[in-house]
């Protein structure tokens, strides 16, 4: 079993509007098409079996509509042969963001997903401080793309606002998406601090990430395996080829699945009962 922890398959309109997004400001050619039906039939043909599916609220007042385009999703792919986790969303400019996060997750998401530089906040914003105690209160895993350049890469003063929020919330565990990629020792330093600090491991694009083999032993128990599929330019098997050469056994099996399973432990028993 593989978790993907980190791909977007969206509403169709939104989908389009981010490939739109992309081709306007970056010259990249995408590994797969936005159909959800040809990533789920390659992940599982690469040995996934489960991906959390992550939205994220652009400005206030679309959180909820997306957060039920998701669960939606996540029903009409059932059959596919990969599970399809759902995630939602909120925007600190929402009326209130803890309740549609409640919501949301009592109606079936299970990992919290915030975009500060497509939603132009950061992560210690006051306004997020109730939806993040939500977040620990429900077990479910809060996975952050810091930063605010277009290209998707993370500068080292970005990692900051997460550790001010981990140390605010110390029950809510917190995943750095792309493991702060260009600044991967600042996302290093924060893993390495805060015991509710992860990261996955999801390249910027066409950039992997450069982690090596020492760390990923040492902090697989903290790392998570990610794709960013459709929106990236590295199959996902090419990613795990490339893991596979860098990691041991032990520390690929945890990556690959057992961090993962772990962050979403408690929130799935919530869900069930
Ligand atoms: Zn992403």
């Amino acid at each position: 079993m593989i978790v993907d922890a980190h791909t977007h398959l969206l509403p169709e309109r939104l989908a389009k509007k981010i490939r739109e997004f992309f081709a306007e400001h970056l010259t990249a050619a995408f590994a797969y098409p936005i159909d959800h039906e040809v990533v789920l039939e390659r992940h599982r043909a690469d040995g996934i079996t489960q991906i959390w599916n992550l939205p994220y609220a652009h400005k206030a007042g679309v959180a909820a509509g997306l957060n039920d385009a998701m669960l939606e999703i996540s029903a009409r792919l059932v059959g596919h042969g990969v599970e399809v986790v759902p995630g939602c969303t909120v925007h600190p400019a929402d009326p209130d963001p803890a309740s549609e996060l409640r919501r949301a997750v009592a109606a079936g998401a299970r990992v919290v997903k915030l975009h500060c530089s497509v939603g132009k906040f950061e992560l210690d914003d006051p306004r997020l401080a109730d939806a993040l105690e939500v977040a620990g209160e429900l077990g479910t895993p809060v996975v952050y793309h810091a930063g605010h350049a277009i290209s998707g890469s993370t500068a080292a003063a970005d990692v900051a606002p997460l550790e001010r929020a981990a140390i605010a919330h110390p029950a809510t565990n917190f995943i750095l998406a792309h493991f702060g990629h260009h600044a991967l020792a600042a996302g290093i330093a924060a893993v390495d601090h805060h015991a509710n600090i992860y990261a996955d491991l999801t390249p910027v694009v066409h950039d992997s990430i450069p982690v090596l083999p020492a760390d990923l032993e040492r902090l697989a128990p903290k790392l998570l395996f990610g794709s960013d599929a459709p929106n990236t330019g590295i199959t996902a098997g090419t990613l795990l080829e490339s893991l596979r050469a860098r990691a041991s056994a032990a520390a690929l099996a945890t990556i690959l699945r057992g961090t993962a399973e772990r962050l979403t432990a408690r929130v799935r028993a919530g869900n069930r009962s």
